[in-house]
């Protein structure tokens, strides 16, 4: 195995700063340098960009971005034990590493940040979802961002990714497939993280469209789909029967039958029943 950088393998750098992993922070650490620098590369050419990196813990993958030729990597971690562990990584690679301690889901790192902008993480399990939700939703699009390359439970990836008629499509592959072209780029098993978590992960690459799929408002069409698939074994006549009082009509006027149920219904449907209750 050829090493990426002249730094301590990750095994002596959690030893010697007492980095045992926590749970409740989902730390479950990748070691093998070849690995992150692989999940590096399939963000594409770093060379040129920002990437914000979210919860760094030892820096593995931290070290996989900066080898692969990141200008500048601005990483948030909420557990200041990783901090110095961060800062030798920092001195290694002058002005290029800038740590923020603290809470992914507070600070608001988007104007630290100099386009273009990649987004790379292996997110702790408890807030991926969250940070990808406001990712794919920001005030303005196209967002700061040109590319998100995510690691995330095997089972969420397939949610992000997945198309009308199947178990895993739900309201993040509707927004998702809105606004970008979402793909599973890399599947790792558990043995991969130490400690290992009990499911496999995938790694998804999304890439924002220039326009949305299909014309619609967006806080119309989240609360449309949420609607939906909060009772996704309803028929959407009585799923929905909260956003209008007239919601079969607005259903047969959108070309969806009242009695589909949200996992049927693809998404350009969904964009002309959230257009249907902006008209009425
Ligand atoms: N990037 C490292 C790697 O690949 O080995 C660690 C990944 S581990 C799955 C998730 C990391 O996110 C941990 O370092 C954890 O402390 C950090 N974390 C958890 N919640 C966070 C939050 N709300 N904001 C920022 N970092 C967080």
């Amino acid at each position: 195995m050829s090493a990426i950088d002249d730094l301590p393998p990750l095994r002596e750098v959690i030893a010697a700063h007492g980095l045992s992993a926590r749970k409740s922070l989902g730390q479950n650490f990748l070691l093998d340098l070849n690995l992150t620098a692989k999940i590096a590369r399939s963000a594409g050419d770093l060379t040129g960009a920002d990437v914000l990196e979210i919860g760094p813990g030892p820096g593995g993958l931290t070290r996989g971005l900066l080898a692969e030729g990141a200008r500048r990597v601005v990483a948030v971690e909420k557990d200041d034990r990783c901090l110095p562990a961060l800062a030798e990584i920092a001195a290694a690679y002058p002005g290029r590493l800038e740590i923020l301690s603290g809470d992914a889901l507070e600070i608001d790192v988007a104007r630290d940040l100099t386009p273009p902008v990649k987004i790379v993480a292996n997110l702790p399990y408890n807030v991926g979802t969250e940070l990808l939700t406001r990712w794919l939703d920001p005030p303005d699009w196209p967002p700061f961002w040109q590319t998100l390359t995510l690691m995330f439970q095997r089972e969420v990836a397939e949610r992000i990714t997945a198309g009308p008629g199947s178990k895993a499509y739900g309201r993040l592959s509707v927004l998702a497939a809105w606004r970008s072209d979402a793909r599973i780029v890399m599947d790792l098993p558990p043995s991969a993280f130490t400690p290992p978590p009990k499911v496999r992960s995938a790694v998804v690459h999304l890439t924002p469209l220039p326009e949305p799929r299909f014309p619609a408002n967006a806080k119309t069409l989240t609360r449309t789909v949420a609607a939906a698939f909060n009772q996704r074994r309803k028929m959407l006549r009585a799923a929905l029967k909260r956003l209008a009082p007239d919601i079969e009509d607005r259903l047969i006027a959108a070309g969806i039958a009242p009695t589909a149920r949200a996992e049927e219904v693809p998404l350009e449907a969904f964009c002309a029943l959230a257009r249907e209750l902006d008209a009425h």
